[in-house]
């Protein structure tokens, strides 16, 4: 019963596409079974179309709260089901984020409807973020809110297989940019312009990445380039050229060493800017959440951290308990023909039910 409704809400999240916007009507779905089931719904506008809520169990203020993301990453590619249609085949929920993280949400939104007030644990509250994965923004602009300063508890339903993790790692994202002269295209410069330069600094850096393992605190951190950008027209040398680059470190330490390393690498004629930091995460495994859900669940805290960031990076503060632990691998998300098993989507509402009673 728990179960079956999980999915069936999941699949209604599935069947309402929120890629990078729309998370409203995703939110209204969230906040009509929450009221219906007795929860304090506050809807919280962050952008136009784009809601995000805090549902409280009782009027005290939260000290535990389960959160999950409603927007996606975008459908691209052939998929052997429709992504926004949430079909149920092979005993799996097939679409756009039935992993990352509609399954995890369904699972949160079943379990808090099966709890009446007196079966509640008081001072739990649910969060629902929008643009998570534009970077935590939602979850940034949600962080201060009056409800949220006293929680101490986090639980984060990002696919993790249902397995109990505790921290996860950071993420930096950079821009880097290379100059040069503009001009004609039929009288190229020697030293290939602007994108010669960041042509030159891009090889340099990966050849770098690729030994990153070894750098003294730098374990597990990982580096990507994820963006180009130059020239505006066919004959025109651009006096600018571009780079994204996604860095992940296990540590917050990590973080401005890793940025030094990586401007090492690229060399000084290469200007960095900073777009966004999503912090690192990490609580001790025998913390009290992390053995309550490891009850719950009935298996272990994995010593490893989640490879990627969660909204945890703004919502939760250095001295709070971290969970991370959702249905779905985490291999479906972002992917073609993502899918979740439901049975990992009920096995999750059976323990965020319990997270959340009294
Ligand atoms: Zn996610």
């Amino acid at each position: 019963m728990l179960g079956t409704r999980a999915v069936e809400l999941a699949q209604a999240l599935i069947q309402v596409p929120t890629v990078g916007e729309n998370e409203a009507a995703a939110a209204e779905l969230c906040a009509e079974a929450l009221v219906r089931a007795g929860w304090e719904v506050e809807r919280l506008p962050f952008a136009d179309g784009r809601t995000q809520l805090i549902a409280r169990a009782d009027d005290a203020p939260p000290e535990r709260c389960l959160t999950g993301h409603l927007d996606t990453v975008p459908a691209d590619g052939e998929w052997s089901h429709d992504p926004f249609a949430g079909v149920i085949a092979d005993g799996c929920l097939w679409g756009r984020g039935a992993a990352d993280m509609k399954g995890g949400v369904g699972a949160i939104l079943a379990a808090a409807e099966s709890l009446t007030l007196d079966l509640r644990r008081p001072r739990t509250c649910i969060v629902l973020t929008a643009a998570e994965e534009t970077g935590a923004e939602g979850a940034a602009d949600i962080a201060g809110h009056d409800l949220l300063q006293g929680v101490r508890e986090w639980v984060v339903a990002e696919p993790t297989d249902n397995r109990i993790l505790v921290g996860h790692r950071g993420a930096l994202w950079l821009r880097l940019r290379a100059h040069g002269r503009a001009g004609h295209a039929s009288a190229p410069p020697s030293d290939g312009g602007a994108i010669g330069a960041l042509r030159c600094a891009l090889d340099r850096l990966e050849e770098a990445a690729s030994k990153l393992t070894t750098g003294p605190g730098l374990a597990a951190s990982t580096v990507a380039i994820t963006g180009l950008e130059a020239g505006s027209a066919p004959n025109v040398l651009p006096d600018e050229a571009t780079a994204v680059v996604d860095a992940r470190y296990p540590t917050n330490d990590g973080r401005d060493r890793l940025q030094r390393w990586i401007t090492d690498a690229v060399g000084a004629e290469i200007s960095i800017e900073r777009i966004r930091a999503m912090p690192a995460v990490s609580a001790s495994p025998t913390c009290a959440l992390a053995v309550e859900a490891s009850s719950l669940l009935g298996s272990g805290v994995e010593e490893r951290h989640a490879t990627y960031f969660t909204d945890l990076s703004e919502l939760a503060q250095s001295g709070t308990a971290t969970v991370i632990l959702g249905p779905g691998d985490v291999r479906q998300a972002h992917g073609v023909d993502e899918h979740c098993s439901v049975e990992a989507i009920a096995e999750a509402a059976r323990v965020y039910r319990g997270l959340l009673l009294r």
